[in-house]
């Protein structure tokens, strides 16, 4: 018995008949031999309308609940995938994330995947049952609390499933038909990649290329599951898509292999901080425990023993940093003279193994920045990618002109 994983994002489950649509793929591939694990994502807009609903309820509100909200998406599809599968004489049941059950940190909205126990599932397929239908992107914590694996988290699901289940692979279907060296929605440019490795991939998801989250990207890495991302919309051969793989198995890349951003960031300046041993402990700590994912962090040169600390975070984030410093400086553990939010700005990155063997990579998007007239804001590098903030309203702009610079559109 051979187990494959597809996993079917929002699009590709956003109407009833493209819920049909899916589950003739799935049925083929039942017809093929395999036991299919399929993992759905909740209808196309449904999650940001969950998020919308908790968020007009209460601003700064209490994450469990917002889990037990934002999760009931995925628990409508899931039904919905097992009727179709069903009315095709398909036999196939659902399963929520507590009924696996699949265990989880109790990190609410961020929620990281434990454990996911096999025999219910080996003994159905052992029965004749040929379809098991996850609802992605939820789960359970020991405290027994629904919880979510942050947003685009149906893609973690579908890995570790493929993982635990040890699958032959796990295929994403979603509505691109594999990773492109950019967001294909910016530029026409951009190129689809057969292959890229897990490191690029990783760099490329977590700086916003959401076409995989970037923990689904670390389970499939660390388990070495056969990770491949593909179209729900057009009819594809076996070996269509983009695989993501191992660097060894890729025989010829750019220098730089892509070009990702993250639109919704916000640069946050604290001005006339002390600048003292533990400035640093003393206003990150407090932004870590609101849950503030702090990205890009900037401290100015000292001027009379006080100084600017400048970081970024998400743009929905901005309202819990701001009340995590106003309280950290009530309490006395912080003082500043300003907080400055500037919620306009976005991040551009490039990333490539090879940046690792080639020098002058990062001068040359700044040269070409410089060229379009961008102002950078904020640089952070490492080993395989250059990020820069950037005024929101030059993203295309950048995107496109580094993308062209770097020659993207050809392969290597
Ligand atoms: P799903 O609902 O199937 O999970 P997502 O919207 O989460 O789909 O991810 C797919 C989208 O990711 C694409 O429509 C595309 O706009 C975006 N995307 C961003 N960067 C890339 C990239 N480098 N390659 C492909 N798609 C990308
Ligand atoms: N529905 C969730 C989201 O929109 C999870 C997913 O689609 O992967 O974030
Ligand atoms: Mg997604």
């Amino acid at each position: 018995m051979s187990i494959l994983v597809m996993k079917f994002g929002g699009t590709s489950v956003a109407t009833l008949d493209r819920i049909r649509r899916a589950a003739k793929r799935v049925g083929r591939e039942v017809a093929n031999g395999h036991d299919v694990i399929v993992i759905v994502s909740a209808m196309a807009g449904e999650t940001n309308k969950l998020v919308g609903f908790v968020e007009e309820t209460s601003p700064l509100y209490d994450a469990r609940e917002y889990d037990a909200v934002v999760s009931s998406g995925e628990n409508v599809t899931a039904g919905l995938m097992a009727l179709t599968l069903q009315e095709m004489d398909v036999p196939a049941r659902s399963w929520q994330g507590w009924q696996v059950p699949l265990i989880t940190s109790s990190a609410h909205a961020a929620a990281r995947i434990e454990e996911i126990p096999t025999e219910n599932i080996l003994k159905k397929f052992g029965e004749g049952m040929k379809v098991a239908v996850i609802a992605g992107f939820q789960g359970i914590s020991r405290e027994g609390r629904i919880t979510t694996l942050g947003r685009g988290g149906s893609d973690t699901s579908a890995v570790a499933f493929a993982a635990a289940f040890d699958a032959v692979r796990c295929d994403i279907y979603t509505d691109v038909d594999g990773v492109y060296t950019t967001d294909p929605r910016i530029t026409s440019k951009a190129r689809k990649l057969d292959r890229i490795a897990f490191e690029e991939m990783l760099e490329l998801a977590s700086l916003g290329a959401k076409v995989l989250q970037t923990r689904s990207v670390e389970l499939a890495m660390r388990y070495n599951v056969k990770l491949r991302v593909l179209s729900s919309f057009e009819e594809m051969s076996d070996d269509a898509g983009t695989l993501v793989c191992a660097e060894e198995d890729i025989v010829e890349s750019n220098v730089v292999a892509g070009v990702a951003y993250s639109r919704d960031e916000a640069k946050m300046t604290l001005q006339g901080v002390a600048d003292r041993p533990g400035i640093a402990a003393a206003i990150f700590g407090p932004l870590a425990e609101a849950g503030v994912n702090v990205d890009m962090i900037v401290q100015n040169i000292s001027d009379g023993g006080t100084t600017d600390m400048t970081f970024s975070c998400p743009v929905n984030e901005v309202k819990r940093a701001e009340k995590a410093m106003a309280d950290a400086k009530a309490a006395g553990a912080i003082d500043f003279a300003g907080l400055v939010a500037d919620t306009d700005v976005c991040k551009v990155s490039i990333v490539g193994i090879g940046m690792r063997s080639h020098a002058g990579v990062a001068a040359k998007m700044f040269q070409t920045l410089r060229d379009e007239g961008i102002n950078i804001k904020v640089i952070t590098t490492s080993e395989i990618k250059v990020s820069v903030l950037i005024d929101r309203k030059y993203l295309e702009l950048a995107v496109q002109a580094l993308h062209d610079a770097f020659g993207l559109h050809r392969a290597a």
